[in-house]
């Protein structure tokens, strides 16, 4: 039966964490294998190419699951691969006229770049298929030595789903729809179409990566890659098995018949997979320029602009992607990051209700953040909803921040504002920069973007500085005019004067 890690004991102080199952099409609660611990698996990327944010919003779903269950205490351990070893990397490395592990070796430090540009942290392994060939050539042997894989006539092993009465339990899929494809992809050498690769027969080509077996030279199947890794780092049976709802059929399938006809145990308990990105109104394509790579969009805004996006909608849900959200995202953050200087830039120990109504909205909302916060959480990881508190926050403070005093009074007020500012750091990964680091970031790529420079708009400045200075009023007018409408907002104090980049309206 299913039972808390709570009931389980051991672990009595850890919150209750529900969770959807796309094994059972329902929302449970959390059940792990030791009470506190957590083994999560997450099928990483196969490493041919640039991680675009399509990947990234996989790569980010679990990113805060993660984040969140350590922040509630659980003791995780977090596995995410590297497929090194396809057919999409062999063709693109023969390309290339470079080895297909020399190709992924580059592809995975990019990744590595991009995915922490976005703060998505590494995981606890990220095994490489080609380190574990030895786990696969066990698994596969067990799982033919148990009558559930053959060897075939042209050298490749299969997995037999007949022999597996389970089959399809994830997809929901039935052996009779897969019969039906058969008229498409006749392949003569297996036994039932739906039987799939476990091992694949070297060509001969040296620019095919192989390695020796009891079925002679080749190298594994995409599917049985996951299953003996996720074994390798977190045992037969493990509690989370995450990616992408494209992976639900056939990859997460075929893992779970392999791996449950092979070990003879329990494969995943929980089985969460994240919905598409789609791309709203663009298509993505090299002549329009507009492959949205990691890399590109890091050029022209912080990478928690990106996060926040992703955020603003449940894991689960379809995720419809343009520029001009983007830019929204970044008008948000802009919003966060100005709160969080008024939050932490504060002093004093006036009483809200000194502060009028926007006091005590501010100190309301700041001392319910956390309950609530973790309440979304808590529940199937909804960060949509944990936004929108996060969202009430802003607001609040900001509201509060347009009262001049509010910097040297309001320093008791904000107190929760700035435990909530740690709180959504340490688990969103947004408002983790100094704000005055975010500020000039978004000066810096926004101005590049424009094809201009930090330095030319501070000559400007500079030079209304010295209109100023020389009473020449018309002049510093017209300059102020010009920055204006560049979106530079100049701010002039007693020590000079300062400036940002106005995003968005
Ligand atoms: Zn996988």
């Amino acid at each position: 039966m299913h039972t808390s890690p709570a009931a389980e004991g051991g672990a009595e102080n850890l919150a209750p964490i529900h969770v959807y199952n796309t094994l059972s099409r329902e929302i449970e609660p959390l059940r792990t294998q030791v009470p506190g611990h957590i083994g999560i698996y997450v099928c990483g990327m196969t490493v041919y190419d640039y991680c675009h944010i399509g990947h990234a919003r996989a790569m980010m779903a679990f990113d805060v699951v993660a984040r969140h269950l350590r922040h509630r205490g659980y003791k995780v351990r977090f596995v995410r691969n590297h497929t090194d070893v396809d057919d999409k990397i062999i063709t693109r490395a023969r390309e290339n006229g470079e080895s297909p592990l020399d190709l992924s070796a580059r592809f995975i430090q990019a990744l590595e770049e991009d995915l922490s540009g976005i703060g998505i942290r590494a995981p606890d392994f990220a095994p490489k298929v080609s380190d574990h060939i030895g786990d696969i050539v066990t698994l596969i042997g067990e799982i033919v030595a148990k009558g559930h894989g053959y060897r075939a006539d042209n050298g490749d092993v299969y997995f037999s789903v007949l022999s597996d009465p389970n089959y399809g339990k994830l997809s929901g899929k039935k052996l009779d729809d897969l019969r039906a494809g058969e008229r498409v992809a006749v392949d003569t050498a297996k036994r039932h179409p739906g039987d799939f690769a476990l091992w694949k027969a070297w060509g001969g080509e040296d620019t095919e990566p192989h390695w020796p077996s009891p079925w002679g030279e080749g190298r594994p199947g995409w599917h049985i890659e996951c299953s003996a890794m996720a074994r390798h780092y977190l045992g037969d049976t493990f509690d989370i098995h995450g990616g992408g709802i494209d992976l639900v059929f056939p990859h997460h399938e075929n893992e779970i018949a392999q791996s449950e006809c092979g070990t003879g145990h329990p494969y995943a308990t929980h089985w969460m997979h994240n919905g598409h990105l789609t791309l709203d109104n663009e298509k993505m394509s090299k002549s329009l320029g507009n492959i949205k790579r990691i890399r590109d969009i890091l050029r022209e805004v912080p990478g928690e602009a990106l996060r926040l996006l992703y955020l603003e909608s449940h894991y689960r849900s379809p995720l419809p992607y343009n520029s001009e959200r983007l830019g929204s995202a970044l008008v948000a953050l802009d919003r966060l990051y100005c709160a969080k200087e008024v939050a932490f830039s504060a002093t004093g120990d006036a009483e809200p209700k000194a502060m009028g109504e926007p006091g005590l909205d501010a100190a309301d909302i700041g001392r319910v953040f956390e309950q609530r916060f973790h309440a979304a959480m808590d529940n199937d990881f909804n960060t949509a909803e944990a936004m929108g508190i996060v969202f009430d926050l802003v607001r609040a403070v900001n509201r509060l921040g347009n009262d001049r005093s509010t910097r040297a009074k309001g320093g008791k007020i904000l107190a929760p504002a700035r435990a909530a500012f740690a709180l959504m750091a340490e688990v969103l990964g947004i408002g983790t920069m100094e704000p005055q680091a975010f500020f000039d970031e978004v000066k810096t790529k926004r101005l590049l973007a424009q094809g201009r420079s930090v330095e030319e708009i501070e000559a400007k400045i500079a030079a209304r500085g010295a209109a100023r200075a020389a009473k020449n009023w018309a002049e510093a007018d017209r300059l102020r005019v010009e920055l204006d409408a560049d979106n530079i907002v100049v701010m002039d104090s007693p020590a000079g004067s300062t400036w940002r980049m106005r995003v968005g309206e």
